[in-house]
């Protein structure tokens, strides 16, 4: 008796005997081979088991080799049962389900786990209930991915899945019966079983296929394309060594090497190339928070977007810790404004949550530079999008900035300074200015904001022309730190002397306010000198709150807890939802001096002051107003019901010996008020 005749009750041919063999052989390699190269392709191992135990099933069937009689009525159903686990989890994966609909991915991966299960308890059983126990999962799992391959062929793949199926419709009729394991004759088996196990059987095969060609598709289009430059022309030896464990993606020395060949094709075919720069900016505070392994985990997570949102051709490598290059080319006519938008398509990628790094999101900047229009030299073009990002980053705007070459001037500007201004640090140079805020009704002290000035041959910088460098230089933690203690240290000071001042309000910025120590910086200064922790006051941004929301409550609560009290700066220019507001543990907002501008002439400016006043009210906060500098401005938000503003119609900011005799005289040309009223 031949072993076909054995599997399906009908005469079995030798050669479709050897078609079985070969093919049950090439989904192990297949497999395995898979699984080495992309180990993030989990279901690699099953499949491959799942194929050598059908092949040592047939070939112990056939006598080849010695087989454990007993063992063998369970090889086929369990063999059929972890190739249907392993499909399940490929065809997941196949579809981008796990990041593109988390729901049925988890609903199969569940399936998936009960079917290994049900596998093992097979074992166990008498032969004859192995069918009864596995069909209705494989079923199931098969239908599963029928939905996945059904919503893939949605996104547009169907002339992949097209050409697949019909050369599996060959296959099915080619084979008597169809598909390897049907038809086997487990003795006991009712016949309804075996029928079932058969469909699920055919099913989740035909599945597989769909999926493997989907992903083989998306590989040509994604991975392989950045390989493949690679393969043909270069030949860069593609060893492991080549690829960056984290991303997946071809190293730095390996991308280099593609990059000059796409920059000799693009000279060639009269191309342009964007060679764009993307740094994780927020990823790399994020990561003190998390641990490395979900902060990589997160990394590969991006990595995997970004591999799919980049068109074929396109290269992508990791930049540095947390950043990626990718290069791409400018079509003729589609220009700039195409570029930027597939740019900022890939932020709205990078900023999903991501959910291997418990669902936090990151956002990004991008800086461009373009062959040839600012180089012909691949390291110029990588330092010019550097250049650019490091201007976005600096700008804090989170846009995407294209090289101009007066950047260049300008960074070299920027780099005498932040040498100059670190020198400064280092020789205690750098002093504060306290501009008093005042009562709008009576001119009363209610307040002071302390501001930094840096006094510089004869010259004081304002702080707009210095801040920005020590934030891109990293010098700002210093400089926030050094802050803090001087108005702490100053504070005391006038407690101490019996100087009544209520509070002082410290600027923060985004850089200190992000870094995981600031909470311990303020702490420091507060311990460091005897003030009355309500007399500090902090002031953070829009930018700052809206980075991220729930943290930066956390933040405020715990400092909070240590009597420190915050107000948001600069409101109104951030301009995005106000719903913030609500959960934000501040007390105060100040308008931004934008809004004074036009009033009391224009009555829009007016409109719009009243109802950010209206808003700040109804939210239980203190509403300050910046940057009063006409009586009739004054009048204005007195009538509006604001009752306290800073602003060069009282005073400007000043030095602290200028400031307290300005105390002094203010709380004398009160009393005399005082004293003429009575
Ligand atoms: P800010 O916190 O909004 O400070 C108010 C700015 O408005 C100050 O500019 C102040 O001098 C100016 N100002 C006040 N009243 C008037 C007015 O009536 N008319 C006009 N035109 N301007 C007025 P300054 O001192 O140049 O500071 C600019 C910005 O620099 C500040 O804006 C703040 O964001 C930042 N800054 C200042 N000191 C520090 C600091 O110690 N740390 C940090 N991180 N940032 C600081
Ligand atoms: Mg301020
Ligand atoms: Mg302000």
């Amino acid at each position: 008796m031949t072993p076909g005749s054995l599997i399906l009750g009908t005469p079995y041919p030798d050669a479709i005997a050897g078609v079985h063999v070969g093919f049950l052989l090439a989904i192990g390699v297949l497999g395995l081979a898979i699984y080495a190269r992309y180990r993030d392709e989990p279901s690699m191992p099953w499949l491959s088991l799942s194929a050598l135990l059908s092949l040592i099933w047939l070939l112990a069937w056939r006598g080849q080799i010695p087989g454990p009689a007993r063992l063998l009525p369970h090889a086929m159903p369990l063999s059929g049962a972890l190739f249907s686990a392993a499909v399940l989890r490929y065809g997941c994966l196949s579809l981008d389900s796990r990041n593109r609909l988390p729901d049925l991915d988890r609903g199969l991966r569940g399936l998936n786990g009960l079917l290994l299960l049900a596998a093992g308890a097979a074992l166990l059983l008498p032969p004859a209930w192995s069918l009864p126990l596995l069909a209705p999962l494989v079923v199931l799992t098969a239908l599963g991915l029928v939905v996945a391959a059904w919503l893939r062929l949605r996104q547009g793949h169907w002339v992949a899945i097209g050409l697949l199926s019909g050369a599996l419709l060959l296959l099915a009729v080619l084979l008597p019966n169809g598909l390897l394991w049907i038809g086997y004759p487990l003795p006991g088996t009712p016949a309804f079983w075996m029928n079932v196990f058969q469909v699920g059987s055919g099913l989740a095969l035909l599945s597989f296929s769909l999926g493997t060609i989907a992903s083989l598709h998306r590989l040509s289009e994604g991975r392989v394309s950045e390989l493949k430059l690679a393969l043909d022309g270069q030949r860069v030896a593609l060893n492991k060594a080549s690829i960056d464990d984290v991303t997946r993606l071809p190293d730095r020395k390996l991308f280099r090497e593609l990059l000059r060949k796409r920059v000799q094709d693009a000279h060639e075919l009269q191309q342009r190339l964007a060679i764009v720069s993307i740094s994780l900016s927020s990823y790399r505070t994020l990561r003190h928070g998390i641990d490395g392994n979900a902060a990589d985990s997160g990394l590969s997570e991006i990595a995997l977007r970004l591999r799919q949102s980049v068109g074929s051709g396109d290269l992508l490598t990791r930049m540095g810790s947390d950043g990626f290059i990718w290069i791409t080319q400018i079509h003729a006519g589609g220009e700039l404004l195409d570029l930027q938008g597939r740019c900022l398509g890939l932020r709205r990628d990078i900023g999903a949550p991501l959910a291997n790094a418990g669902g936090v999101m990151v956002s990004c900047d991008i800086g461009v530079s373009i062959y040839p229009d600012h180089g012909g030299d691949i390291d110029l073009l990588l330092r010019r999008s550097d250049e650019a990002l490091y201007r976005t980053e600096q700008a804090g705007l989170g846009e995407v900035m294209v090289f101009r070459p007066e950047l260049q001037q300008q960074s070299h500007q920027h780099l005498r300074l932040a040498k100059q201004l670190r020198q400064a640090l280092i020789r205690n140079e750098l002093v504060l200015h306290y501009q008093p805020l005042v009562g709008l009704e009576n001119g009363e002290l209610r307040g002071a904001e302390a501001l930094i000035r840096w006094p510089r041959d004869g010259v004081m910088i304002p702080p707009g022309e210095f801040i920005p460098v020590a934030e891109s230089s990293g010098l700002i933690v210093q400089l926030g730190e050094w802050v803090m203690q001087q108005a702490c240290r100053q504070i005391a000071d006038w407690q101490s002397r019996g100087l009544d001042l209520p509070y002082v309000a410290v600027n923060v910025s985004a850089h200190q306010f992000r870094h995981p120590e600031f909470i311990r910086h303020v702490e420091k200064a507060l311990i460091a000198f005897p003030l009355s922790r309500d007399r500090l006051m902090l002031e953070i941004t829009e930018n700052i709150v809206l980075d991220d929301i729930d943290r930066t409550s956390a933040l405020l609560q715990q400092l909070l807890l240590r009597g420190v009290s915050a107000a948001v700066d600069d409101f109104g220019v951030g301009y995005s939802s106000l719903n913030y507001l609500r959960k934000l543990p501040v007390q105060a907002i100040k308008i931004d001096r934008s809004f004074l501008q036009g009033i009391p002439e224009e009555q829009e400016a007016m409109s719009v002051m009243s109802t950010i006043i209206t808003l700040g009210h109804d939210l239980g906060l203190r509403v300050v107003a910046e940057g009063i500098e006409t009586v009739e401005q004054q009048m204005f938000l007195s009538r509006k019901g604001v009752n306290c503003g800073q602003g060069w119609l009282f005073s400007k900011a000043m030095a602290a010996p200028d400031f307290e005799a300005w105390m002094i005289k203010n709380q004398q040309r009160l009393g005399r008020a005082q004293a003429l009223v009575g």
